[in-house]
């Protein structure tokens, strides 16, 4: 009986897939498990609901004193004033900072500016939130209220304008929840990798995984300089400013 060509070519292919199906039992098929990773397994942290922070956060102010803060000119006990469970910015006392200081850290802070309008641009509700003593998250009144972009609310001060403006009225309690990235320096103090930092501002991303350019200055350009961890510093600019519920988890 003469094969046609048709039936050959069944054959070859027939022939083929039984070669084909011997070689993938024979050769080490990977499995799901291979891919699985097991250690180090993530600690448990009771997530914090209402007010209340996740179960490792570090508290640094619950209203009550200035246990974990300085006065940042001289080290003494802050003259800032505390009232119904907020520290209140009191004019010409100066900044105020943590004992404790910080690398990488995800930060809760909430603040309110004057239910009283007072000033415009930069003269209202004018406070500020400096991250390791040296870059500022700026806070001021931005209700309403222009200003150059670069220095209102939820911007990181002349350097980089939030993405929008998510700022609350003012009187009204306002939250940044802010994942810093400290920068990195080499042994010769040059830098290797500059901050990086993401801001939520009540709820709404303003900086998103934002590059650090360097300190916060009134005049002239950001100054890298070789640090290593630094405090949590909160400005004293002239307006009564509020803060309350502080709280820190180091990355
Ligand atoms: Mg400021």
């Amino acid at each position: 009986m003469k094969m046609s060509k048709i039936n050959i070519l069944l054959l070859f292919f027939v022939g083929l897939a039984f070669l084909t199906e011997t070689y993938a039992q024979q050769t080490p098929q990977p499995k799901p498990e291979a891919t699985e990773v097991w250690e180090p397994e993530p600690k448990v942290v009771t997530p914090g609901e209402g007010t209340k922070p996740p179960s490792d956060a570090i508290v640094l102010f619950d209203g009550k004193d200035f246990a974990n803060w300085v006065s940042s000119k001289d080290g003494n006990t802050p003259k800032w004033a505390i009232k119904d469970g907020a520290m209140v910015v009191e004019k010409g006392t100066g900044d105020i900072q943590t004992k404790q200081t910080f690398g990488d850290f995800q930060l809760h802070i909430e603040w309110r500016t004057p239910d009283k309008v007072e000033g415009e641009g930069q003269g209202r509700g004018n406070s500020g939130i400096f991250l390791q003593e040296r870059y500022e998250l700026q806070v001021l009144d931005s209700y309403q209220n222009r200003t150059y972009s670069n220095g209102q609310a939820g911007s990181f001060y002349k350097q980089t304008i939030p993405l929008v403006n998510a700022c609350k009225k003012p009187g009204e309690w306002q939250v940044y929840d802010i994942i810093y990235t400290a920068p990195r320096f080499r042994w010769n103090g040059s830098l290797e990798s500059p901050a990086r930092v993401t801001v939520i501002h009540n709820g709404v991303v303003v900086q998103n995984s934002t590059i650090i350019h360097g300190t916060t200055e009134y005049i002239g350009v950001p100054k890298n300089i070789a640090h290593g961890k630094g405090g949590i510093r909160l400005q004293d600019h002239g307006n009564p400013v509020s803060y309350r519920n502080i709280w820190i988890r180091e990355l």
